[in-house]
């Protein structure tokens, strides 16, 4: 019993590896997704950058014709300043240039103002961009990575699978069948070790008489809270 308490226990070595591969495996759809949903989310926030940075652009052009028309119109009021004949129309056409005159100045500070907020976007902006082309290029080469990596798994995977039936197809299929039953019970652990009389499958305290028995790897002994068969490995 103590060679075939040994071989299982290496089985279950082998098993634990095959379960840590695996779960890396299923994992690599979930870590493509969430990358593909970050570059997403970069590109939207620039895409909305670059919408708000040509609104601005818009309004600033426009603001600018304005200034322009309203300058030649203070030209023409003021061309007409030497044709007036009365004190009366003079004052009026000087109140009209003041008044256009101030609108210009309200005109050329919001235009100011736009072009403080389009510097700053275009910061904003840019810093995007770059962080998107880094994150690009740091995707990427994970994508390529995790496509090497699950390739080469799912041969690993099939190595460590063989080598595991290979060990336990030489024990007695009362052994293996329990093994395999407590496998599927206990999230892959069947076989367990015991450290300083605790049960490293579930934790609990073995019983004293009961931990010495364990270990001697003589015979076929479970733990008592978690039903795992243990195995006294005494250099893990
Ligand atoms: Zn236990």
């Amino acid at each position: 019993m103590e060679h075939e308490l040994g071989t299982l226990y290496e089985a279950q070595k082998i098993e634990l590896q095959i379960i840590e591969k695996e779960t890396r495996l299923q994992t690599a759809p979930k870590k493509l997704k969430e990358m593909d949903e970050e570059l997403k989310q970069l590109k939207e926030k620039l895409e909305k950058e670059k919408v708000v940075f040509e609104e601005l652009e818009k309004e600033r052009k426009k603001k600018e014709k304005e200034l322009e028309v309203d300058k030649d119109k203070i030209k023409k009021i003021e061309s007409k300043l030497y044709e007036v004949k009365t004190n009366k129309e003079y004052q009026a056409l000087l109140k009209e240039i003041e008044a256009a005159k101030s609108t210009n100045d309200k005109t050329e500070e919001d235009i100011l103002t736009i072009m403080e907020k389009t510097e700053e976007l275009k910061k904003d902006y840019e810093l995007s961009q770059a962080r998107l082309q880094k994150r690009g290029k740091e995707i990427e080469t994970e994508k390529v990575r995790l496509d090497a990596e699950t390739k080469s798994m799912d041969k690993i995977i099939g190595e460590l699978k063989t080598q595991r039936d290979n060990l336990l197809s030489v024990l007695s299929s009362e052994l293996t069948s329990k093994y395999n039953t407590l496998k599927g019970k206990r999230s892959g652990i069947a076989v367990t070790n015991v450290k300083n009389g605790v049960c490293m499958g579930c934790f609990m305290n073995i019983p004293p008489q009961l931990f010495i028995e364990v270990t001697k790897n003589k015979k076929l002994i479970q733990c008592p809270s978690c039903n795992r068969i243990l195995y006294f490995a005494e250099n893990e």
